[in-house]
This record gives structure tokens, C-alpha cells and sequence, in this order.
């Protein structure tokens, strides 16, 4: 017998007949002797559908009533949820977030979860009931409703289970696991098994939106096992885990990520001399624009070539701070390119294999794929190229680490 936290998504509970389904889900667990406790999302639409009424109403709603209104969202879920599971005969009880308390800071719409009260649960836990609980949302010390940000609900499902001591948080999503790459792009890409905490940390910053990130960091502080699989279809999902260091042999090399959506700017002859670095990326950090890759060039006759990458959406602005900038610091010129895109491999085998590096550059150069600007990670390499050879990068690369279904030569 175990204790699960699952948590469900927005599609996953989106109509009453998917909660109907979700409720037979869990009934299907109970009815094996687990103890369950669910959390879910608002139905599909429905923060948005939210956040439109609030937009009506005000140009700059105050945060403070914003989690007032976008709390209710799962609020309809929990109850919905809680009636479909009586229907089957199951004993529930639902709470919202300031109920159970999950106490939260007071920083509005992005509220962080300070502690979780456990007690109510764990007794109804005993009484033989499912709980089922409101994501995305808390209460700060006064008792002001606060939400977790857009996609919270996940991190509830973490917090619960690490507070709870579950034995797995699953996530139920409209995906059935964690993928070796898109599969939009790459047909033979695989579900993982497994992948660890930092792995998919990597593989979320750099773009894949199965889980808030949050909620990793969050299940991997307090080592959650945490599960991704589909509400949909029945299979063993992905596990992300910690890493073990049983001597099994890991594949180098877990997944390839990408990311389109960014820009490059170059200011050209910059004189070579200290504070330099800081005086072009502070008025970009000023305008709140992230800075991604930074490259600068050895210098030749006491200048050098400054390069780093935005987001393509922060493109103009930072040309303009830049233009400004260069200006000020005598240099030569500024370039831009908003049609690149990085591509990166990530895997925590890197650590014990030589050549990885060699081998992605290699498997690019044989597509005549030129290479930008390069970073590298202890558990990642990603390089910068231009946005037309994205899908061939990717797909080149995942045949070049025998990522596909088809690629290895075992068995
Ligand atoms: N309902 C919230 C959102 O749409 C939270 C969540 O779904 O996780 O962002
Ligand atoms: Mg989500």
C-alpha cells in the first residue's frame, strides 16, 4: 500500500465526462489499497477565461483580487472532482489551498509555499477518505488567497507529496512521459524511462513545457520521486529521479532540446579595457531583458567583438539599449540576428565520457551545419546556428547518440 499524490491537468479534468474518467482513475487506485490524494488544475480555459474578465474590468487589476478571482478556477475543479468520486462510492473531502493551509508568502501571483499543514489530510487520509485538493493556490499569514504563478498546480502536487512523505508524486498530463526530443520533429523519438532532476531541469529551461520548473527544483530539494504520465492512456510514464550511482551504464546522453526563439546582437570593435562587459549588459539587465549566451573575442589592436543572446521577443529593445551603448563606449558597430536558434544535448553521462562535445560537433559538420557560438554545462552542451538548420541539427544529433527507436544496435 502506498500514499500518491496525483495531480491532474487542465485537459485532463476540461469536462465532466473527463472527470468522470479521472474519478474511475482513482477509484482503480483506491480499490488496489493506496492511499490518494489528488490536486487539480482549473478546467481547461478557465484561468484564461479569468484573467480575460479581469482585463474587461481594469487595465492593471491589483494582484491581491486577481488571486481572489483566479483561485476559484480549481475551486469549481475540487468540487466537481469530489462529486464524480462520491458517484463511484469513495469517501472524499475537498479543500482549497487556504483551507488545507498552504501557507504561502504574500508576494501575489507568484506566491511561494512556505509550509503545508498536513494534519486534516493525514486524518482523513486515515478515515479511509481520497482528499482532494486545490492547486496553484495558498494562503499568506494574514489569509489573503495568494496563486503559485501560471502553471502552479504542479508545484502543489510536489509540495503535498514532500509534505505528505507520498511515496510518488504523479503528474497526469495530456502527455504520456518525458521524450528524447519533440517528437514533432524527430519520428523515432523515444519516451524516457527515466530521467534525473537536472537533466529535466535542463530539458524545461530549454523548452519542453511538460512541467512548471518550479516544481522540479521543488521535488528534487526534497527528493520527490516524481512521475509524468498521460491521464489518458495507461503506461508506466517517465520517472525523474535522483541519480544513482549504482554502476548501471546510463546512456551518455538523455535528450536533445532546443529552442527557437532566439537573437543575437554583436557590437564590433569595442575597446578592450575592464568594466566593458558590465556597461553593455547593464542597461540590458536594466530593461529587464535575460541574457542567455555571452561571448567576447580575444582582442586584436585593443578591441575586441561582444556577442551574446536574447529572447527573439526582447530583440528590438536590446538593439536599440545596445546601439545607445556603443555609442557611449566609441565602438565600431552593432550586429544583429534574430534567426537563430540553440540546440542542445543533455545527458548527466557527460560527466563520465570523454568526447561528447567532439561527437555533436562532428555529427553537425557533416551536415554542413555552421556552428555560432558554443556553452557548455557539466550535464549540457548547446550550440547557437541559424534557425534553418534546427530540425536537421536535431535529428542528425539524435541519430548521431542512437537516441531512436531504430538507432541502437542491441538485440
Ligand atoms: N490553472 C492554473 C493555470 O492555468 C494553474 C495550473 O493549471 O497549473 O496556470
Ligand atoms: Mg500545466
Amino acid at each position: 500500500m502506498a500514499l500518491y499524490v496525483q495531480k491532474y491537468g487542465g485537459t485532463s479534468v476540461g469536462t465532466i465526462e473527463r472527470i468522470q474518467a479521472v474519478a474511475e482513475k482513482v477509484k482503480k487506485f483506491r480499490d488496489q489499497g493506496h492511499e490518494i490524494v489528488v490536486t487539480v488544475s482549473a478546467m481547461s480555459g478557465e484561468t484564461n477565461r479569468l484573467i480575460a474578465l479581469a482585463s474587461e474590468m481594469q487595465d492593471v487589476p491589483s494582484p491581491r483580487e486577481m488571486d481572489v478571482l483566479l483561485s476559484t478556477g480549481e475551486q469549481v475543479t475540487i468540487a466537481l472532482m469530489s462529486m464524480a468520486l462520491e458517484n463511484l462510492g469513495l469517501k472524499v473531502k475537498s479543500y482549497t489551498g487556504s483551507q488545507v493551509r498552504i501557507l504561502t508568502d504574500n508576494v501575489h501571483m507568484k506566491a511561494r509555499i512556505e509550509d503545508i499543514d498536513v494534519a486534516k489530510i493525514r486524518a482523513d487520509l486515515d478515515d479511509g477518505s481520497v482528499v482532494v485538493v486545490a492547486g496553484f493556490q495558498g494562503a499568506d499569514k494574514d489569509g489573503n488567497i495568494t496563486t503559485l504563478g501560471r502553471g502552479g498546480s504542479d508545484t502543489t502536487g510536489v509540495a503535498l507529496a514532500a509534505a505528505l512523505k507520498a511515496d510518488e508524486c504523479q503528474i497526469y498530463t495530456d502527455v504520456d512521459g518525458v521524450y528524447t526530443t519533440d517528437p514533432r520533429v524527430v519520428e523515432g523519438a523515444q519516451r524516457l524511462e527515466e530521467i534525473t532532476f537536472e537533466e529535466m531541469l535542463e530539458m524545461a529551461s530549454l523548452g519542453s513545457k511538460i512541467l512548471q520548473i518550479r516544481s522540479v527544483e521543488f521535488a528534487g530539494k526534497y527528493k520527490v520521486p516524481l512521475r509524468v504520465l498521460s491521464s489518458f492512456e495507461e503506461g508506466p510514464g517517465t520517472l525523474i529521479t535522483i541519480e544513482d550511482d549504482e554502476n548501471v551504464e546510463k546512456p551518455v546522453i538523455s535528450g536533445i532540446a532546443f529552442n527557437r526563439d532566439e537573437a543575437k546582437l554583436t557590437v564590433m570593435g569595442v575597446p578592450d579595457i575592464p568594466g566593458v562587459a558590465s556597461k553593455i549588459l547593464g542597461p540590458i539587465s536594466e530593461a529587464n531583458i535575460e541574457v542567455d549566451m555571452i561571448l567576447q573575442n580575444i582582442a586584436e589592436d585593443q578591441t575586441t567583438d561582444f556577442t551574446f543572446t536574447v529572447h527573439r521577443n526582447d530583440f528590438d529593445k536590446a538593439h536599440q539599449i545596445l546601439t545607445r551603448t556603443s555609442q557611449l563606449l566609441k565602438a565600431r558597430e552593432v550586429k544583429g540576428d534574430n534567426k537563430i536558434a540553440k540546440v542542445s544535448i543533455v545527458g548527466v553521462g557527460m560527466r563520465s565520457h570523454a568526447g561528447v562535445a567532439t561527437k555533436m560537433f562532428d555529427a553537425l559538420a557533416d551536415e554542413n551545419i555552421n556552428i555560432q557560438m558554443i556553452s557548455t554545462s557539466e550535464i549540457k552542451v548547446s550550440v547557437v546556428m541559424a534557425e534553418k538548420y534546427l530540425e536537421l541539427a536535431v535529428r542528425s544529433l539524435h541519430s548521431a547518440f542512437e537516441l531512436g527507436r531504430n538507432d541502437s544496435i542491441s538485440e
